[in-house]
């Protein structure tokens, strides 16, 4: 049995965008800044991919930037708001705890180079309130940044809301929507978004290929200098290949997503009553509004690294929080941004469905969990001290 359920770390690539970049590499060599013929068709290709990517979430082509992925969108997106803001004397970010590392760990960059950051708690569902977005704001504010969907729990921020705040106190809006492209409705337009981070490997395209769209009119520094590539805002010559991968794998995931969202809804919310059918368990974030296919719970009185490698003999890929905190002892920080306990975050599951689940796999899931942390319970001591009434049960 061979059950992947971990489409929140990356997404196995489409048959469509394997086809794109394999025909780009052999046909498409040319050097897109070259003169000549050949660099004017690569040219032509990467306009082509922009043009399709933009429309997808309701940009103009000139509004979108390629990067290597959703990271250095992150970075470019904060570090150049923050700097542009600065030379107007505005020295203040406002975001949330629960983010991705990749803006956390700029925010701490930025906060030694003398920055202000406030970091908005996030209540017990997950999910931040726009009210309290918009009493954190201050004059000196100059960007505020927030998550469309929280990689860990899937709960989904009410990005328009806080978009429309801050359109109305003229401070630059970014969100890191690299769980959300490809899976939710997003549109830069509606939701009053001036930059926002995604990439192709968490939407069934390429790793190390990304985009920040960046609305017009909002200054961006470069994070990388060299060539004239992407207006002078990106030097490096374009990954094609990468870029065109991408957006054939935008394309087939815009084509087929309400279907597909529809589809995994049902599938997390079946897996979702299996599992909690597990005594002393809870679901992490809100039941209804988190991403298709995410599903996170604790478990009390067990480890989560112990319950991923058992559940790894079984043949299920699952996660115990973000890939990127693996491997180390901290809980993870958005489940500890939710409220829960240090004890019960450390018991932490993730599985998060996608493309090729069916519902024998989440049958197979929900089985193989119960087995799984039943056995773990039978010889943990912190699961013998509860049982006794040693230590409270906290789920
Ligand atoms: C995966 C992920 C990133 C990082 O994207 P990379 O392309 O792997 O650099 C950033 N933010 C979120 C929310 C993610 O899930």
């Amino acid at each position: 049995m061979s059950i992947y359920a971990d489409h929140a770390a990356t997404t196995a690539m489409s048959g469509a965008a394997i086809e794109a970049m394999t025909r780009c590499m052999k046909e498409e060599y040319g050097n897109p800044s070259s003169l000549y013929r050949m660099g004017q068709r690569a040219k032509e290709t990467l306009e082509r991919a922009r043009e399709e990517i933009a429309g997808v979430i309701g940009a103009e082509p000139g509004e979108i930037y390629f990067t290597s992925g959703g990271s250095e969108a992150d970075n470019q997106a904060i570090r150049s708001a923050a700097l542009t803001g600065r030379k107007k004397g505005k020295n203040h970010i406002l975001s949330t705890a629960f983010e991705h590392h990749a803006v956390l760990h700029t925010l701490e960059a930025l906060k030694a180079e003398g920055f202000e950051v406030t970091l908005l708690d996030v209540h017990s569902d997950g999910i931040v309130r726009p009210e309290e977005a918009e009493a954190a704001i201050r004059p000196e504010t100059c960007l505020v940044t927030v998550m469309t969907a929280n990689n860990e729990i899937g709960t989904i921020q009410p990005i328009r809301e806080i978009g429309e705040i801050c359109r109305k106190k003229g401070v630059v809006f970014h969100t890191d929507a690299v769980q959300a492209v490809g899976h939710l409705d997003v549109n830069v337009q509606r939701d009053r978004i001036d930059m926002l981070s995604a990439s192709a490997h968490k939407f069934h395209g390429p790793k190390g290929v990304g985009f920040l769209y960046v609305r017009k009119g909002i200054p961006l520094l470069p994070l990388i200098h060299g060539g004239a590539q992407e207006k002078g805002k990106r030097a490096g010559t374009e990954n094609l290949p990468g870029i065109v991968g991408m957006a054939a794998a935008l394309k087939e995931a815009t084509a087929g997503r309400e279907a597909e969202a529809a589809r995994l809804t049902a599938l997390r919310d079946r897996l979702i009553r299996g599992l909690a059918e597990i005594p002393h368990s809870a679901l992490n974030g809100d039941a209804k509004r988190r991403l298709p296919g995410n599903v996170s719970f604790c478990f009390e009185g067990i480890e989560g690294e112990s319950l991923l490698l058992l559940l790894d003999e079984k043949g299920i890929s699952a996660s115990s929080g973000s890939a990127c905190t693996s491997g180390s002892l901290d809980p993870s920080h958005v489940l500890l941004a939710i409220g829960r306990v240090h004890d019960v975050a450390h018991g932490s599951l993730r599985l998060t469905l996608g493309r090729e689940n069916t519902p024998e796999d989440v049958e197979a899931i929900i089985s193989a969990t119960k087995d799984v942390v039943g056995y773990l319970r039978s010889f943990s001591p912190v699961w013998r001290d509860l049982q006794s009434g040693k230590t409270p049960f906290i789920l």
